[in-house]
């Protein structure tokens, strides 16, 4: 019976919300697979460089300076963090959606997409060819070999772990697959990035999305880090100022990637704050983050498991790795009133809702939705009991807690 403590200060962790009942309580955030609350070192950074925020690429003033350096450092440390190759650039975006849509307008054919994907990586892509996923991991990487190898396609789009039942995906054996059918492989890290050193070189990736706020940057900053040839030969994303060489009225000469791809004032804050969740990380070291979130996992796992009725969302049976996410329905109750109650009555904060994946929910026989729990660096073994008793109350109690769904909808 290990003691998990939080692996690392974040913000928010003394919050204090009000309960239904009256009085109030600390609140306990089982919500990061949806947004991570900032690390302490993250809003370090943020405090440091705003005296010296300024406008990046724009200013000859000290403080322009200092942020144009810093958003540039920011790209190396991105760059590093993922293991890019010498080929491969860094392009700051808005998010993994962002990402993605930008890379959709770059890709010169079709794209093959499994159908367990978040909507991001499934709705932006042109051409798109679904595979459905199969029972097993290994029938469906057969699967996919088939439709990449049956037809030209430019690109396999997949995600590194599912923001539904946290299985991770076995990107280097898929990146190799996809090379030997002629194609390139797009990784959405949203998932993964936050649980698992990756390292584009060694695995072979060719594109790699991630969200800031997934990864305890929550400052409005994502990136698509990913080889440059596709990138320079696109139209830019966004037309404006930065993205350019030389304008005259007749003729645009636009720059290459970043650039081009990096329309209006850069967001300085949102990277360096990315940069610094990166650092915060690595210094961590990704074998004591995958530690920490297996021990929540189990405790989550057997607690909820002991309560009547749970039934855990799972595609594979044969999935080696799964990142710290519990996703489970329970017999009797709609998830929205299993969330709304956990909020009301204990201060806990969990998902409910399709989560952006309609068609894995569906797949998975749970076409009204779940709830997901996920954890992160600052959640602990107290936090996770809490829950397990809170859903034994709720269980227990077979009363009508009054949290009935309103007008037939939850959340999305
Ligand atoms: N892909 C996955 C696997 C996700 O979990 C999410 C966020 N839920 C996204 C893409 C989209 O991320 P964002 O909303 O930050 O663009």
């Amino acid at each position: 019976d290990v003691c998990v403590g939080p692996l690392a200060p974040v913000s928010g962790a003394d919050l204090r919300v009000p309960l239904v009942q009256g009085g109030d309580c600390t609140y306990v955030n089982f919500d990061y697979a949806a947004s991570a609350p900032a690390l302490a070192r993250v809003t370090d950074r943020i405090g440091a460089l705003l005296p010296t925020y300024s406008s990046v690429h724009r200013g000859a003033g000290y403080a322009s300076r200092v942020s144009t350096e810093c958003y540039e450092e920011a790209r190396d440390t991105v760059a590093r963090f993922v293991g890019a190759r010498d080929d491969q650039v860094v392009v700051f975006t808005r998010n993994t959606t962002d990402s993605l849509n930008l890379l959709a307008g770059c890709v010169p054919g079709s794209t093959v997409v499994l159908d367990i994907e978040h909507h991001a990586n499934l709705l932006p892509w042109k051409n798109s060819r679904v595979v459905r996923a199969a029972d097993t991991l290994a029938e469906t990487v057969r699967l996919l070999v088939a439709e990449l190898c049956s037809r030209p396609t430019a690109l396999l789009a997949v995600t590194g772990a599912s923001n539904v039942t946290g299985e991770v995906l076995p990107i280097a054996a898929l990146a190799d697959v996809a090379h030997r059918c002629g194609a390139r492989i797009l990784v959405d890290g949203a998932q993964l990035a936050p649980h698992r050193r990756i390292d584009l070189e060694a695995w072979g990736v060719d594109y790699l999305a991630f969200s800031g706020h997934k990864l305890y940057a929550p400052f409005g900053s994502g990136v698509l880090v990913g080889k440059r040839d596709w990138l320079d030969a696109a139209e830019p994303y966004l037309a404006g100022g930065g993205a350019v060489r030389n304008v005259t009225v007749e003729s645009t000469e636009w720059a290459p990637a970043p650039a081009r791809h990096e329309a209006g004032t850069p967001n300085v804050l949102g990277a360096a704050a990315l940069a610094a969740a990166c650092d915060a990380l690595a210094d961590l070291d990704f074998g004591r983050v995958a530690e920490h979130e297996a021990a929540l996992t189990s405790r989550l796992l057997s607690g909820l498991a002991d309560v009547g009725g749970v039934e855990f969302l799972r595609l594979w049976s044969d999935a080696p790795d799964a990142v710290g996410i519990v996703t489970f329905t329970i017999d009797g109750f709609e998830p929205g009133e299993i969330a709304a109650y956990l909020s009301a009555e204990h201060g806990i904060g969990v998902r409910d809702g399709r989560f952006c994946a309609h068609p894995l929910l569906t797949r998975l026989g749970r076409p009204d939705g779940a709830v997901r729990i996920s954890v992160g660096l600052g959640s602990s073994s107290a936090d996770v009991d809490r829950l397990v008793d809170a859903v034994r109350t709720l269980v227990a109690g077979r009363r009508d807690w009054g949290y009935a769904k309103v007008g037939g909808q939850w959340n999305p």
